[in-house]
């Protein structure tokens, strides 16, 4: 079984209902995970490392040099990384990580969520195991998982504060697409940045 490093760093995903309204919730975000998405082990052996809890229009520089430090002290011992990341900015980190990662050739695949993994309604669940599930494939970029469609880090954006259907690439075609099947798009995988 592929083994698999689950960075969290915060966002949508990672918030719970306290009070009145939701809050990102460190405490609470491993036993969240292990309810709601309890089958993530079957897919691969999965570590997960809470590296930071922030909004990610907080981010900046220093939080996309420790991700990337992060994923370089691993990078040996995990076939695969997943970051859970707030979609606000989630497309400048996959930017800034395609740059940072030199010569990579594993998968780094961001997802997040629109509604919180811990709500009934959630895209997390979905979203999470299709990231996992690409973090074990052969992909060797960075790469966003969003609702079934997976796009490369560098081409991606935000296109929607409200659909589940959040990300696209329109200058660039998708990766793969989530269906019944997993349809890689190889061809788009071999095209290099213009
Ligand atoms: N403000 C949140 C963030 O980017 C929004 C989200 O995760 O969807 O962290």
């Amino acid at each position: 079984m592929k083994k698999i490093l689950l960075i969290q760093t915060g966002g949508t995903i990672a918030m719970n209902a306290k009070g009145e309204g939701v809050q990102l919730d460190p405490e609470a975000w491993s036993n969240t995970l292990i309810d709601r998405v309890p089958e993530l082990q079957e897919l691969a052996e999965i570590e997960t490392y809470p590296l930071f809890f922030e909004d990610s229009s907080d981010l900046n520089a220093s939080h996309w040099e420790n991700l990337a430090r992060c994923i370089e002290s691993n990078y040996e011992t995990f076939d695969g990384f997943v970051i859970l990341h707030g979609t606000d900015t989630m497309a400048y980190t996959a930017s800034a990580l395609s740059f940072a990662l030199i010569n990579l050739a594993k998968p780094v695949i961001l997802t997040g969520s629109q509604v919180p993994l811990s709500s009934i309604r959630s895209d997390a669940r979905r979203n999470l195991i299709n990231s996992v599930e690409m973090a074990t494939t052969d992909l060797q970029e960075v790469a966003i998982c969003f609702n079934d469609h997976v796009y490369r880090g560098n081409r991606s954006t935000k296109l929607s504060i409200g659909d589940f259907d959040a990300f696209g690439s329109p200058n660039h075609p998708t990766l793969a697409e989530i269906g019944l099947t997993i349809e890689m798009n190889v061809e788009a995988m071999k095209l290099l940045p213009a």
